[in-house]
């Protein structure tokens, strides 16, 4: 069937929406509980030194499996969380559950590391909390030096308001907090917020890496992305490298950082601090 929305003015809801809309429905309500039940968790993914060829640090990414159930992936979650409004307490779980991790690891190598959590943060986040006075009573809570954390942030956080966002962002960097452009090149934002605000790194969405294998227009994009980024003094990261050419490629082309399947998938707390130790540079 053909979505009505898509054919004239009429919203008819068709079979398949209703069962979206329960299925929403039904998520809302399980998240709620699983916010306090403990079945959230953060899995991490290394941030590769493409120059040195150590790991500089790792993304935090939210997990979810419900009591019994499959696990049910953010990119599904995350949008509900979002409309609902469950995202602000959720964001603060993540964030805590990080730092809370990060001070861990801390005792558990035994040394002061410069290892820092990259924490996604949702535009509406943004909009509903106080991110920067959460931050701030998260890093003293477990004794982690802002520099520490870097906060992703996308396009659409900015777009929903600029006054607000640079606040926000100019706090977060008087706490020594580092800003990321997540998915960078996918929204719909003006390029003026590159001058505006304070970004310490551009993160090149995976949409671009990946097609770089095949498409020249790919490649020509994530060069432009890399001298504009240099330009303006920021860093890179390249997410969704998953093969050693790409790898090869985008360390020869300069860029910063990189991510991917190549090295490795998002790994629970345990595994991936056991990859950091195998893997660790000096
Ligand atoms: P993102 O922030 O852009 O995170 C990168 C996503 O790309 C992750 O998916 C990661 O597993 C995936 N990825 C990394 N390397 C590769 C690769 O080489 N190949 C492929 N195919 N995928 C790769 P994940 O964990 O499913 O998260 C999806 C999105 O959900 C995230 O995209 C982010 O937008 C959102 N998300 C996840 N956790 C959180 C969270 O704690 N808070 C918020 N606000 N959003 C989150
Ligand atoms: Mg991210
Ligand atoms: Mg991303
Ligand atoms: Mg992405």
């Amino acid at each position: 069937l053909k979505r009505a929305k898509n054919t004239g003015k009429v919203e008819v809801y068709q079979p398949g929406e209703v069962n979206a809309a329960r299925r929403r429905f039904s998520l809302e309500t399980q998240l709620r509980r699983a916010i306090d039940a403990d079945e959230l968790s953060l899995h991490f993914q290394p941030l590769v030194d493409l120059d040195k060829g150590g790991i500089s640090g790792f993304e935090a990414l939210a997990r979810w499996t419900p009591p019994g159930g499959a696990p049910i992936s953010p990119v599904e979650f995350i949008p509900v969380a979002e409309e609902c409004g469950l995202i602000v307490p959720l964001g603060r779980w993540v964030m805590d559950a990080a730092a809370r991790t990060l001070a861990d690891w801390d005792r558990q190598l035994g040394a002061p590391s410069d290892l820092y959590f990259s924490v996604n943060v949702s535009a509406v986040q943004l909009q509903r909390d106080d991110v920067a006075g959460h931050v701030a009573s998260v890093l003293a809570d477990h004794r982690i030096a802002g520099s520490r954390i870097t906060l992703e942030l996308t396009e659409s956080s900015i777009i929903a308001d600029p006054e607000r966002a640079k606040r926000v962002v100019v706090a977060l960097k008087d706490l020594d907090a580092a800003i990321a452009m997540d998915d960078f090149g996918t929204g719909y934002s003006s390029l003026a917020f590159l001058q505006k605000l304070p970004i310490d790194i551009l993160k090149i969405d995976r949409s671009f890496v990946s097609g770089m294998l095949g498409d020249r227009d790919a490649v020509a994009i994530v060069r432009a992305v890399l001298s504009l980024a240099d330009a303006l003094g920021m860093r890179t990261t390249a997410e969704g490298i998953e093969t050693v050419e790409l790898a090869q490629t985008l360390t020869a082309l300069g860029c910063t950082t990189g991510q991917g399947y190549y090295w490795s998938k998002p790994l629970p707390a345990d595994q991936a601090l056991d990859y950091y130790r195998a893997r660790h540079v000096g």
